[in-house]
């Protein structure tokens, strides 16, 4: 059949189509946590990390929950009915986790909206290779309020109220 596009085209073309990755890693979906969400391994616990963050704001509560060691994860219909907005993670930094690795610690901030409020979470998360799969293990945690004038966690260089919470 006749084509406008060459192959090459047509694959960029698609590329453009997919939406960025939530995770903000400046990469597409398809490029970045989507096959990790469709079961390729994740090679390190901080990869695993932003799939598993992308999968919270995609609402993949079955991929949260399987990624979750099975000694500390909560009941999927729990994870299932949590209604909260993500609309940032930043990696503040990592601890091994890496291929050759059993055990990774992950420190982010993820910020989410729930009814009407801005919080961030701050968290300190463990995760362990088991079976050559990396799992959440748990993590220590802060909550730290967003107030409606600081600036969105975003970075869109607006305030929270005229960005983020605003579009919640
Ligand atoms: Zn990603
Ligand atoms: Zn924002």
């Amino acid at each position: 059949m006749f084509s406008l596009f060459s192959n090459k085209e047509k694959r960029n073309l698609n590329a453009e189509k997919s939406i960025l990755c939530p995770c903000k890693s400046g990469e597409t979906l398809n490029q970045c946590c989507g096959p990790y969400h469709e079961g390729k391994t994740a090679p390190t616990a901080e990869i695993l990390m932003r799939s598993r963050y992308s999968a919270f704001v995609l609402g993949l509560s079955e991929y949260i929950w399987q990624t979750w060691h099975p000694d500390t994860r909560p009941d999927l219909d729990i994870l299932g009915g949590l209604n909260l907005k993500w609309i940032n993670l930043e990696i503040i930094n990592t601890e091994t986790g890496l291929e050759n690795d059993d055990q990774g610690k992950v420190h982010f901030a993820a910020s989410y909206v729930t009814s009407n409020k801005g919080k961030t979470l701050d968290e300190n998360s463990d995760f362990v290779k088991e079976d050559d799969a990396w799992l959440y293990v748990d993590g220590d945690c802060t909550v730290i309020d967003i107030s409606r004038n600081d600036s969105c966690p975003c970075d869109s260089g607006l305030k929270f109220k005229r960005c983020c919470l605003k579009n919640s």
